[in-house]
């Protein structure tokens, strides 16, 4: 054994000396965990940084596995996956499976660490058969199934994401669980719509309003619908509860609702909702809409001079355009100015995005009903702000 693997040796024992003495006072030192978790992390960070795999591969091989020394085991595994070296930590932890003096209570955790690896390798299969294996794990179930679920909608089995999340909601009353199950309701009630089956689509749709009475998809789905089925009214009438549901998606239903109805509204009807839902939710969207109609029902003066009124309070890039071009009409002339303002206005709004999500700051300018960075669902909302909504 070499002079270099003799002290990796040493300096090991010493991290795990430490940190079995950690572990032993964890109790008197509750308050000094986080701080102690981390610095076992610098030495273990120490010893990766400053000897070649080989070295850690041996050591891992030839360091004992019981009870205090398992936790090293799965950050050294850890610390091989997050480098992306999924090979070296699937070594790490099926070695640590195969040993008989694992205690049988780390066989879960160990199990979990090893479908994690498989997850990051791309080996899916052999992820999933671990993740089912652990979902009735009483520690580990719940970690497993929302891996599960994570898995499933990355390959789109939106069906077998629900039973699992439907699983969990039977246990506990984690809203966020309900808002998931929802959505994927909704990807069912999308699938099947695409296939023209609206009795299917509806009860679907329905279903996952039952999840989470504030999912917004489902509305629009059930808009989208009626809308397929001549029944106008009622599908306006769908569109405005988006409000009530998630404010922040009012522009994704004010957009639905002005097309239906320029084709088959009563114009009047509409200037009253759109006033009181602009009172309550003010944005962009909802005031160029509100313009637009009044400009319809009373003539472009007073559409001008609302618009102004309301860019005074409430700014915004895409109202100033619209007051530009507005205004332009009106006199008959579109100044140089006017035209040099519009087109940079439109170029600065061109390269903006629309959408970002409120948890990781993910933005484009598509909606994405999960987000595809944090993979969480609803969290891609319309921007608020001078140059958004
Ligand atoms: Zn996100």
């Amino acid at each position: 054994m070499d002079i270099v693997f003799h002290w990796l040796l040493l300096t090991v024992a010493v991290a795990v000396g430490w940190f079995v003495g950690r572990l032993g006072g964890g109790r008197r030192r509750s308050g000094k965990k986080i701080a102690d978790e981390d610095s076992v992390k610098d030495r273990l960070q120490f010893l990766f940084t400053n000897y070649s795999d080989q070295a850690v591969d041996n050591f891992v091989q030839s360091l004992a596995v019981n009870t205090d020394t398992v936790s090293l085991h799965l950050s050294i595994g850890r610390h091989f996956r997050n480098k992306g070296e999924t090979d070296r930590a699937i070594l790490v932890h099926q070695n640590l499976l195969a040993r008989p003096e694992l205690p049988p209570r780390f066989s879960p955790q160990v199990t979990l660490e090893l479908a994690m690896d498989f997850l990051n390798a791309g080996l899916l299969d052999r992820a999933e058969a671990l993740l089912q294996e652990l979902m009735g794990d009483k520690e580990y179930g719940r970690k497993a199934a929302q891996q599960l679920i994570e898995l499933y909608q990355q390959e789109s089995e939106w069906g077998k994401a629900a039973d699992v999340a439907r699983a969990l909601t039977k246990n506990d009353a984690d809203p966020g669980m309900f808002k998931d199950l929802a959505y994927l309701t909704c990807e069912l009630a999308e699938k099947t719509l695409a296939l023209d089956d609206r009795w299917a689509a509806q009860k679907l749709a329905k279903e996952a309003l039952g999840y989470d009475r504030s999912c917004v998809r489902a509305t629009l789905i059930l808009m989208k619908i009626l809308v397929r089925q001549g029944s106008f009214r009622d599908a306006g009438n769908q569109g405005l509860k988006v409000f009530d549901q998630n404010p922040d998606f009012g522009p994704e239903a004010i957009d639905r609702l002005m097309k239906l109805e320029h084709e088959h509204g009563d114009i009047g009807r509409l200037v009253k909702k759109l006033r009181k839902l602009y009172e309550t939710y003010p944005s962009t969207s909802l005031l160029l809409a509100l313009v637009e109609s009044v400009e319809r029902v009373s003539g472009r003066p007073v559409a001008i001079d609302l618009l102004r009124r309301e860019l005074e309070i409430r700014p915004s890039m895409r109202g100033l355009l619209r007051l530009v071009e507005m205004a332009g009409y009106e006199k008959g002339v579109t100044t140089d100015e006017g035209r040099l303002v519009s087109r940079i206005g439109l170029m600065i709004l061109a390269n903006r995005p629309v959408y970002r999500c409120v948890s990781c700051g993910f933005s484009g300018q598509q909606l994405h009903w999960l987000c595809p960075s944090c993979k969480q669902w609803e969290t891609v909302r319309p921007i608020q702000g001078v140059e958004a909504e």
